[in-house]
């Protein structure tokens, strides 16, 4: 962390041996003050990308139009970025034009937040117009000007703002909640693999709770650009709509809801970020198909989806069996989505509902001699030559069968037994 900074505090000393005016900005200052950890620094500078591109032997031109070109150094990379302004912003998310300048204050200007609209020069001068640290003091998200005019020139600002209030605990001022619940419809405007992108960021920080507290209560997951599946639309807006205290309702740490949201306070003790969305969904009670249909909206990647939609599947199907076949329906339920979904599942019930019966799952999980059928004492093939039958999909059909049998102890997991049990129920069909 202190290499990574030294190593920018070493690119700006050289731009300004060079003449020029550079700085660290952005986020490395706010996150640099606040003591949390650094991921990428950003330097602001008075040369234009033609300049920077000149004085550094390995630069790449990842953004001339906007005026940022990267500097490797050490196997770092850098972003350079020349001051600039920006102007109109008809889309409401992209400036329609922006124009070099040359004081890094009027650069600090275009920034969303007075955290985020901070500069540190060579000589460890601080540069901070607008009261970035008074806000980190204070713990408040506050607008560089006018809120309501920030975000609705940028829609995307609006779930920045939730962003940052949620993973440093910070409280948004009046104005800016005011402004964002006024703003919400121009979600709508922003791709859903930005909006998506700043969600799963929340869901994967610190303050996932609060993130989502913000997010239902403004109103503005009803607004982005597709719909998302009624199930979820539905809990949102119950949860929007409840009433609350006012000050508990924006000001508070997450509130409590347990109808309609009841996993939300449990999800910053779940560390993987896949399982907070499981999480998130079980609370919700949706389907696995709404569960599927959710994440593909959301972009979410086919791995990724298949284990959160897995997780509500596997809830879903869990459901169906009463306490009479507990051990049966965990079991089948097992065997269809198989041992990781299982153990996930565990994971979030872990925290979700610790109710008395997770640990007798967890010991039939770990009895299971067999949960898949690859782990059977038979193969498909033998099964089509013993039984003289042509392959097709009843072999499959018959070894999940089978595979059922033996999880249940009803068969042992040997050929013998297994192509007996087979012969059995094949006739049976007939
Ligand atoms: P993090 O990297 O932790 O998400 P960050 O503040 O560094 O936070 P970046 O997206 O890396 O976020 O942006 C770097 C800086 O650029 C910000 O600190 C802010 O000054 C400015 N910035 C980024 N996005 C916007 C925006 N939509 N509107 C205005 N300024 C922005
Ligand atoms: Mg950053």
């Amino acid at each position: 962390d202190d290499n990574i900074w030294a190593e920018g505090m070493n690119i700006i000393g050289r731009l300004e041996q060079s003449g020029y005016r550079a700085y660290l900005v952005g986020g490395c200052v706010r996150d640099r003050m606040l003591g949390r950890s650094l991921h990428d620094i950003d330097i602001a500078t008075s040369a234009t990308p033609e300049e920077v591109m000149a004085l550094f032997s390995r630069t790449l031109p990842t953004g001339l139009k906007h005026g940022t070109v990267t500097v490797m150094e050490n196997g770092r990379s850098f972003e350079i970025t020349t001051f600039r302004q920006e102007t109109g912003y008809t889309d409401a998310r992209r400036p329609d034009q922006i124009s070099f300048v040359l004081d890094v204050r009027e650069d600090l200007a275009r920034r969303d937040f007075t955290f985020n609209a901070m500069a540190i020069g060579v000589d460890g001068e601080i540069v901070d117009p607008f009261g970035g640290q008074d806000a980190l003091r204070a713990g408040v998200v506050d607008c560089v000007g006018d809120a309501s005019e920030r975000f609705g020139e940028d829609a995307l600002r609006m779930l920045r703002a939730i962003r940052f209030a949620a993973e440093f605990e910070f409280v948004l001022l009046p104005d800016v909640w005011q402004s964002i619940v006024k703003h919400r419809s121009k979600l709508k405007q922003v791709a859903l693999e930005r909006v998506s992108a700043e969600w799963d960021k929340m869901m994967a920080g610190s303050g996932p709770e609060q993130a989502c507290h913000y997010l239902f209560k403004s109103g503005l997951l009803v607004n982005v650009k597709e719909p998302l599946p009624d199930s979820f639309q539905q809990a949102a807006e119950r949860y929007r709509f409840n009433e609350l205290p006012w000050e508990w309702d924006v000001w508070g740490t997450a509130a409590t809801d347990e109808g309609t949201m009841g996993n939300m306070l449990q999800l910053p003790l779940i560390s993987d970020a896949d399982l907070r969305w499981a999480a998130l969904i079980a609370g919700i009670g949706m389907s696995e198909e709404d569960c599927t249909a959710l994440c593909r909206t959301l972009r979410i990647s086919g791995r990724r989806a298949a284990r959160i939609a897995g997780v509500a599947g596997f809830n879903e199907k869990l459901g169906y069996y009463d306490d009479h076949s507990l051990r049966v329906g965990w079991i089948r339920t097992v065997l269809a989505y198989g041992r990781s979904i299982a153990e996930d599942w565990l994971t979030v019930n872990e925290v979700c509902d610790p109710d008395s019966s997770a640990k007798e799952k967890t010991l039939w999980l770990n009895e299971l001699s067999v949960t898949s059928v690859q782990e059977l004492a038979v193969k498909g093939d033998e099964l089509c030559s013993y039984l003289g039958r042509s392959p097709g999909p009843w072999i499959a059909a018959l070894l999940q069968q089978l595979l059922e049998e033996v999880a249940l102890g009803g068969i042992p997991n040997d050929k013998g037994s297994l192509l007996w049990a087979a012969k059995e129920s094949i006739g049976n069909q007939r």
